[in-house]
């Protein structure tokens, strides 16, 4: 309902300005600044224009000067030819089309079919208009005397996040179904005689049972991890924690040699459990995919700590650093369901460094071992350690 008034102040309102310029009388003043907050809130779809008009000395304006401040591409369209269009119209059709027919300006089938004369208003998908990935949204409002407004809003940011969603949902889908389909393969089989009276077979079975299980169960805490801190991502966690203690803690529990290099105490403010969790996730990759020796290092200064875990195992080939932080990319993904690995080790231990305002570095080279270095601000000093008795 408030978006049919806002469409509708914004006709009436642009209406009137256009009249202005036709007329060259002088009542920009009556409607002044706040046409061009009217016409900024125009509302298009997903996204708004954003507002970064100023308001010329006089306080005064006109269309032309409402419509090149809009950050989005519009247009001005007089007996189907544009009379005005903006930088951003301008950089995404070219500055030929002042002038032409609306038609041949935006080159589009589904363009051209909403942008007859008196085609009636709305909004049409362009895809592909302005590249082959690009998808665009197309907004016409009649002005009246033959004009109307027509607004592009680029929705390829949109799009893209919709389909990583997808994406998600698919393939978590699909690292679901994998084990749930061999427990109910085995179930089935042990419900054959020969098989079930067999108390070697039946144990085997049981074994492979319990371990598809207990990955199905892996995936799950990892896709309700991953979904908790991704709810939590803006909350910056308040407690001090030190880190020191913490890695001391963490190599203490992976049951293998961690070598350690840590200094008396490193505090960040964080949230412990996550913390820890981040420290599990990079020591566990670095014994499933390197060699030892494996170190865990912590070092800071006054601003910055920085937590580095470091293996010597066979490293990573340069062009999948950059991916490992995707939700469930893997370099082998074989190796890596082999040793129980969920894919989202890295995506997770990526939100948890940016929930804490951090930095994630993976250098690797290939056949000497991996380095990956968590890099935190440091807690505001003098802090009380979630440690202390007090
Ligand atoms: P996974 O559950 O597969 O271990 P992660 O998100 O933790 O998922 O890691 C993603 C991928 O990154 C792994 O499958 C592996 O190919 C690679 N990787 C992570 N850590 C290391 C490492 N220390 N050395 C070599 N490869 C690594």
């Amino acid at each position: 309902m408030l978006r049919v008034v806002l469409a509708l102040l914004v006709v009436i309102a642009t209406a009137a300005l256009v009249a202005t310029i036709t007329t060259g009388e002088i009542v920009v003043t009556l409607i002044g600044g706040g046409l061009a907050v009217l016409i900024a809130t125009f509302p298009s779809g997903e996204q708004k224009p954003r507002d970064r008009f100023v308001p010329p000395a006089n306080g005064g304006t006109d269309a032309r000067t409402v419509i090149e401040a809009l950050s989005e591409p519009v247009m001005l369209i007089e007996d189907n030819r544009v009379r005005i269009a903006n930088a951003a119209a301008r950089e995404m059709l070219g500055a030929h089309v002042i002038g032409e027919d609306v038609r041949l300006a935006i080159r589009h089938p589904a363009a051209a079919e909403r942008l007859v004369p008196n085609a009636s208003d709305g909004s049409t998908d362009l895809p592909g208009l302005g590249g082959r990935d690009q998808r665009v949204t197309m907004h016409v409002a009649t002005l009246g005397n033959g004009r109307r407004l027509v607004h592009l809003v680029d929705q390829t940011g949109s799009h893209a996040a919709e389909r990583a969603r997808t994406d998600f949902v698919a393939n978590s889908s699909h690292e679901l179904r994998t084990p749930l389909a061999a427990i109910i393969g085995f179930i089935e089989t042990l419900g054959d005689d020969a098989a079930a009276s067999d108390p070697g077979v039946r144990q085997r079975f049981l074994e492979v049972m319990m371990k598809e299980a207990r990955r199905m169960q892996r995936l799950i805490d990892d896709l309700i991890s991953l979904s908790r801190i991704e709810a939590e991502k803006h909350s910056l966690p308040e407690t001090p924690v030190d880190l020191v203690m913490l890695a001391r803690e963490v190599a203490g529990e992976v049951g293998q040699p961690v070598q350690l290099d840590l200094p008396v105490s490193a505090v960040v403010q964080g949230d412990r459990a996550l913390l820890s969790q981040l420290i599990h996730n990079l020591v566990g990759n670095a014994f499933k995919y390197g060699r030892q020796p494996v170190s865990l290092k912590v070092a800071n200064d006054s601003r910055m700590l920085r937590l580095a875990v470091l293996d010597s195992g066979d490293g990573i080939a340069p062009e999948h650093p950059p991916r490992l932080t995707e939700r469930f990319y893997r370099v082998d993904p074989g190796r890596s369901r082999a040793q129980g690995g969920t894919g989202l080790g890295l995506a997770i231990v990526k939100h948890i460094v940016e929930r804490h305002r951090g930095r994630l570095d993976i250098a690797s080279e290939p056949g000497r071992g991996t380095t990956v270095t968590v890099v935190l601000p440091t807690a505001v000093s003098p802090v009380v350690t979630e440690e202390s008795p007090n």
